[in-house]
């Protein structure tokens, strides 16, 4: 199995954009597939330009989690709202997802794990959410392995899908209610006039909007820092392996603290180490370790520091910062960000798979690929108007849990640019929690 969205996908969604919209939305992953998805339910006239494929980035590169389990409180009534719409997602979208609620079990793997996961459930149970606390033995009967597993949480209500499936199905429900979908087509910069947006420059030309939704993912920091936007955002690869179709002995997601599964559609694993990224070093990284210090401090011992990102990265250290709109653009020369993955971790994926079900040993690998996770200092996104740029809305630093909660986001974000309320406390994802930074 190759991974299935690359440059040599097809374009299903050939441009040019339309000369003028009411909402041009920036990036097609879930983010922006599904605050585009909401606007166009409203009758709102929107394009989404997507430089490369839809759902060629994080949106289908992730674990295919949908989890109110252990997130920040401050995400969790967004995340319950995210929950209740997958469940009526396919229904509404007319295709499979692959959306399942099999559950979401954290295992212990010593007292200090356990404590932790236990304090979590105070949240579930502020909320409303199902969790568990589970025994060893609970443990063991629901997963029948072991790696020195003592104890977990378990919530029964949470959930997955199909991520490389559901995101370009989503694009293809969102565009038959009138999304207007441009593959291939970088925004080069935002057209400002009289200090407000007016529109965005395309490699396919300028579309006037009024509105702007930036769901970059990764590259987001990248494009608002030509505006003299600052957004403390940085990204770390993280690598992933789908097993070839084994025996079911999960049907849902779990995770200790060394790894992760999730039982897929098509019988095979996805596997993942835990807490383990790679921290290319650049002018970003430089700039705002500070800021990134209590994180990188809490993360130390599953970060892994490289000296320079590969070329084209969004933080390499040649990838220019200004551009004008009538030349090539980093967003270009970069359609998809596919980082390599780390063939030693995929290894080590293997031996602890292999090592916690013994029944059946090192799994056959089908494929293996990397995403960069883009995450902002706390760990939460930023879901605001830039008070800077009248026009422009921000929707991005989902710090590694946006797919789950991403119908969710895409919902508030769409209340946000219609300038209706929001129905959420967004307070704990405002931009200006970083204070002014450029
Ligand atoms: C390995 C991995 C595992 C993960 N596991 C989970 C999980 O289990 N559960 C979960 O909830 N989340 C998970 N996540 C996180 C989740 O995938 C992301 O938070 C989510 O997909 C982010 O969506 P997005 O739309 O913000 O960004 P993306 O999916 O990255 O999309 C941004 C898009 O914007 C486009 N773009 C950028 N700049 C421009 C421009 N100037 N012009 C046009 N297009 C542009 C890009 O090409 C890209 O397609 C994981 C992520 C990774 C990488």
């Amino acid at each position: 199995m190759m991974f299935p969205i690359s440059v040599a996908s097809p374009v299903r969604f050939p441009g040019p954009p339309p000369k003028a919209a009411d909402v041009v939305v920036i990036g097609g992953g879930v983010i922006g597939v599904m605050t585009a998805w909401y606007l166009a339910r409203r009758g709102v006239r929107v394009v989404l330009c997507e430089k490369g494929r839809i759902a060629g980035e994080q949106s289908s590169r992730n674990w295919g989690w949908v989890r109110q389990q252990g997130r920040d409180p401050a995400e969790l009534p967004i995340m319950i709202e995210a929950l209740s719409i997958w469940k009526g997602l396919e229904a509404e979208a007319g295709a499979s997802l692959g959306f399942r609620q099999t559950g979401v079990l954290y295992i212990a793997n010593g007292a200090r794990d356990m404590a932790a996961h236990e304090a979590w459930t105070a949240h579930a149970r502020a909320h409303g959410i199902d969790t568990r606390v589970l025994s060893r033995s609970e443990v063991a009967a629901m997963l029948p392995g072991d790696a020195g597993w003592t104890g977990g949480i378990w919530t029964a209500s949470d959930a997955q899908a199909e991520p490389w499936i559901a995101v370009p199905r989503l694009a293809e429900a969102a565009a038959a209610r009138g999304v207007r979908i441009v593959e291939n087509c970088a925004v080069r910069a935002l057209d400002i006039t009289a200090g407000r947006v007016a529109g965005v420059m395309t490699e396919m030309g300028r579309v006037a909007a009024d509105r702007v939704v930036l769901a970059g993912g990764s590259w987001s920091a990248l494009f608002a820092r030509t505006h003299g936007l600052g957004l403390p955002q940085l990204s770390v690869r993280a690598t992933v392996a789908a097993t070839a179709p084994l025996p079911q002995i999960f049907p849902g997601a779990a995770a200790d603290s060394r790894f992760a599964l999730r039982r897929r559609q098509d019988g095979g694993y996805t596997l993942a180490l835990r807490l383990t990224h790679d921290f290319y070093l650049g002018p970003d990284a430089f700039r705002l370790f500070r800021t990134y210090l209590p994180l990188i401090r809490k993360d130390i011992a599953g970060t892994r520091f490289k000296p320079a990102a590969p070329r084209h990265f969004p933080d390499g250290w040649r990838t220019p910062r200004r551009w004008t709109a009538e030349g090539e653009t980093p967003f270009e020369r970069m359609r998809i960000l596919a980082p390599e993955p780390d063939p030693a971790q995929v290894e080590r994926m293997r031996d602890r798979f292999a090592a916690a079900f013994p029944g059946l040993g090192r799994p056959l690998i089908a494929a293996a690929w990397a995403g960069m996770i883009d995450t902002m200092p706390d760990v939460l996104p930023v879901i605001d108007h830039a008070a800077a740029l009248p026009g422009l809305t921000i929707a991005t630093g989902m710090s590694g849990h946006g797919f789950g909660i991403g119908p969710g986001v895409g919902r508030v974000t769409a209340d946000l640019v219609e300038g209706r309320a929001p129905r959420h406390d967004l307070a704990p994802f405002r931009l200006a929690r970083f204070g002014t930074y450029v």
